[in-house]
């Protein structure tokens, strides 16, 4: 055995298989790999389950799915497999993109069938970019239902929720039908406040809740504060056990069939993300224990990588002092700059992406360079809303009625508020008049603003002519920076169709599978439609649990 002498490693403990992480990945994985027949341990990094994953919306995006039909949503392989060649723009392997289209069904026909994760169609949240070949208007982005965290038991307290959206357990059917982006206060406060008292959950830990009950009616207990430092190898390099650290020191833990690596994105390594990031998302929205610990282990084991210059880009708004596990709270910005009444300028005052479109492509000219100044020719950037915003629409942490949020600058005019934060005045004031002509017209030359119905789902109805384009006019004026930011990375270790990692030689990692953030996306720069990250984790988690554990 490599480095461990004749006798071989002195395991601590022996499993069939071992799961690294409990986002998405790791939990399917090992709900998987116990169903097909393997003992199982499950580890976890930080104090509670449920990585990014239990902080995310909770939406899985299972193009072709079978609650399509239930809300009238046709759809099929064929239109499916078309959309996702547009949205990678010919870097996913074609082999990985066919599998996931069958796979992505089963993993949803064995969760639906043998554990509490069933899920009910989204019909309104359109694909990402709807309006191209094999997209659709909505209902590929499928969610669970409220879950009563009660059912966990003991476990209820370590199950992580959102810092943001935790407190209004609401699901995102429940939300669009309700209108919470247009009309907040039409929400049933009450109701949303019983629900919480009670213990329920929406979006990400209603998912991650019911993926863990399933594990615990299973026997399967993740052991959490236990971190996976190192893979353990035999002389022939199969990987063969997990080296891990814990309160209770070092432990070596023997993985008989395979070890999955499910650890989340880099996006928290400054390192890694300096290595290999095209612009580098300075305010991350996942936990910080999404520090690519996997990604680290499997190069060591010499594997292949892919996608690596990608994330899941987001922009983001940071509230003074809000923290979240000892870091700065970074919080995605989904909507805000959707709804009318609102811009996104540089500091030349000038607009520069869609601003309603979807978070991971309108970021994208975040990070353009200008070649002679040689720097970032649209940082910093602000989100400027005029006082018609603050009147109607959820900004930040004010509904409306309330006073603008104290961190928030304002000015009584456009040419004060430009003075205030750095922007050139007479700039903001020239893109702000062409833009409240695009408004009175309801069409944006410049961007396109409004024009597909992905922005609309994030727009307000009640505008007219058009539900993403309304006027800044009415003073004052607020403006809040907006940061490149991601919900995770999705470059890593290039995988085979049953989730093994492969070998710079283009040989499997005997023993070595990785699912989720963690490994190279099938899709390339896109995102097809909400749900998108997490459907294929759980997808590529099924796939390698299920092999792992049919594996000699
Ligand atoms: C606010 C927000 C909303 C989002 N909404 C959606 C949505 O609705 N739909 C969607 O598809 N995506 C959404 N996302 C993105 C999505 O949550 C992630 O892309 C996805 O959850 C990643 O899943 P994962 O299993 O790969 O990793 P994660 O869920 O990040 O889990 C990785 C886990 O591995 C653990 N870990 C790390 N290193 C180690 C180690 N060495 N040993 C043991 N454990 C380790 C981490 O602590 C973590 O718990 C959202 C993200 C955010 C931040």
């Amino acid at each position: 055995m490599f480095g461990f002498g004749k006798k071989g490693p002195k395991w601590t403990e022996s499993a069939d298989v071992v799961v690294l992480g409990t986002g998405g990945a790791g939990l399917v994985a090992a709900i998987a790999a116990h169903d097909f027949g393997a003992k199982v341990v499950l580890l976890e990094k930080s104090a509670s389950v449920g990585g990014t994953t239990a902080v995310s919306g909770g939406v899985v995006w299972v193009p072709n799915n079978p609650h399509m039909k239930e809300v009238g949503v046709a759809d099929s392989r064929a239109e499916a497999a078309t959309y996702i060649r547009t949205i990678a723009a010919g870097r996913s392997d074609e082999a990985l993109l066919e599998a996931f289209l069958d796979r992505s069904l089963e993993m949803l026909a064995h969760l639906e069938a043998k554990t509490p994760a069933t899920f009910q169609a989204v019909p309104k949240y359109a694909d990402y970019h709807p309006e191209h070949e094999g997209g659709k208007p909505g209902a590929r982005s499928i969610e669970t239902e409220i879950f009563d965290t009660n059912e966990l038991g003991e476990w209820k307290s370590k199950l992580r929720r959102s810092p943001i959206f935790g407190g209004t357990p609401m699901t995102v059917v429940e939300a669009t039908t309700w209108g919470v982006f247009a009309s907040p206060l039409a929400l049933p406060y009450k109701e949303l406040g019983i629900r919480f008292k009670a213990g329920k959950v929406s979006g990400g830990a209603s998912l991650a809740g019911r993926l863990l009950k399933a594990l615990l009616d299973r026997g399967v207990q993740p052991r959490l504060e236990t971190r996976a430092t190192e893979l353990v190898t035999d002389e022939s390099g199969r990987v063969i056990g997990v080296k891990t650290q814990n309160a209770a020191g070092e432990q070596l833990i023997e993985a008989k069939r395979g070890v999955i690596l499910a650890t989340g994105g880099f996006e928290w390594d400054a390192e890694l993300s300096a290595a290999f990031l095209t612009g580098i998302p300075t305010h991350p929205n996942s936990p910080v224990t999404n520090t690519g610990d996997g990604l680290r282990m499997a190069m060591a084991q010499g594997a292949a990588l892919g996608n690596m210059n990608e994330a899941w880009w987001c922009p983001s708004i940071d509230v003074p002092g809000e923290q979240y596990e000892g870091a700065p709270l970074h919080r995605g910005d989904f909507a805000v700059r959707s709804m009318p009444h609102s811009i996104i300028v540089n500091k030349e005052g000038r607009r520069f992406t869609n601003e309603a479109h979807n978070y991971n492509d309108m970021m994208k000219p975040f990070f353009d360079q200008d070649p002679v100044a040689y720097g970032p020719r649209n940082l910093p950037a602000h989100l400027i809303v005029d006082q018609q915003f603050l009147d109607k629409y959820l900004f930040i942490t004010s509904v409306p009625g309330m006073k603008a949020p104290e961190f928030v600058a304002s000015a009584p005019t456009l040419a004060e508020l430009a003075g205030k934060i750095g922007v050139d005045a007479a700039g903001l004031e020239a893109t702000v008049t062409t833009f409240n002509g695009y408004a009175e017209r309801g069409v944006d030359p410049d961007f396109r603003r409004g024009e597909s119905i992905y922005d609309h789902f994030y727009g307000d109805p009640k505008q007219t002519p058009n539900p993403n384009l309304g006027k800044l006019e009415v003073g004052p004026f607020y403006a809040v920076p907006i940061y490149p930011g991601t919900i995770g990375t999705k470059g890593g270790p290039k995988t085979d169709v049953q989730g093994r990692v492969l070998h710079v030689s283009g040989q499997p990692v005997a023993g070595l599978y990785a699912a989720g953030n963690v490994a190279a996306s099938i899709f390339g720069p896109g995102y097809p439609g909400a749900g998108g990250t997490i459907g294929a984790a759980m997808t590529w988690g099924f796939v390698a649990g299920r092999h792992a554990a049919q594996s000699k």
